[in-house]
């Protein structure tokens, strides 16, 4: 590893507020350069929001079981933060800490996405905590053994999704991996090739970048940079 690499590397792991490495034999994964921007554009003034409130849609959820998700789940995980938010983050589904509490993003994953946002945004000189943004997932229930959720279960529980963004209208959204990805931009691209360029959903400009719980894993180095190049970009998009 080249010494500029390497330092790419320590201040990524400062950013999301690692202050301890320890050296391990890890396999080392090289990822395909990001593709050219599949879809540049000029950024579009957000259209009026809908009358719909959050409120509203978590109470036309209910006790939902529009979907065979709801069979496994301890509660629905709706979504957390300002619901004026600029910028909102997307992941897939609830997993088990987030079933427990019914938040998203509480568990290892969460954890580091709030670094990421607090830690890089503190960086860029930006004055932004989690409780700024908003953080939904596709599917609000938890699939059963963190599956990845079924395309009839994303499609039903997709419409919540869109209705939420709807009633937010963000300058932006932050899609956090391949679900979101096929949720939002009905492609099955990867997201090695859509990362770090602007596409769009209903005119709201969207970032492509990785799941947190992808960048946990200890081979994703490259990943890990390219998330971190990810989210400034977002940030400065929407707050500066
Ligand atoms: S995942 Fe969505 S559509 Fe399915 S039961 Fe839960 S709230 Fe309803």
């Amino acid at each position: 590893m080249s010494p500029d690499l390497l330092r790419q590397y320590l201040e990524f792991y400062r950013d999301i507020g690692v202050k301890s490495l320890y050296k391990r034999d890890a396999p080392h994964v090289a990822f395909e350069a990001p593709a050219k921007a599949l879809d540049m554009f000029e950024a579009a003034p957000a259209e009026e929001r809908t009358g719909e409130t959050l409120e509203s849609i978590r109470e036309d959820i209910g006790d939902c079981r529009r979907c065979k998700l709801h069979e496994q789940r301890t509660q629905i995980v709706f979504g957390v933060g300002n619901p004026e938010a600029k910028l909102v983050f997307v992941g897939e589904g609830p997993g088990a800490d987030e079933d427990a509490q019914g938040i998203p993003f509480v568990g290892r994953a969460g954890q580091l996405l709030t670094q990421m946002i607090e830690n890089t945004a503190k960086r860029e000189g930006i004055p932004l905590l989690r409780k700024d943004v908003y953080i939904c997932n596709v599917v609000k229930c938890r699939p059963p053994g963190n599956r990845t959720p079924e395309p009839d279960e994303m499609e039903i529980c997709g419409q919540f999704l869109f209705r939420q963004l709807e009633a937010i209208r963000p300058k932006a959204i932050c899609a956090l991996g391949a679900t979101a990805v096929r949720a939002l931009l009905k492609t099955r691209e990867g997201v090695t090739r859509l990362r770090g360029n602007w596409l769009k959903w209903r005119e709201i400009p969207v970032m492509v970048t990785y799941h947190p719980s992808y960048l946990l894993r200890a081979y994703n180095q490259d990943a890990k940079r390219e998330a971190w190049e990810d989210l400034k970009k977002a940030l400065h998009y929407v707050y500066d």
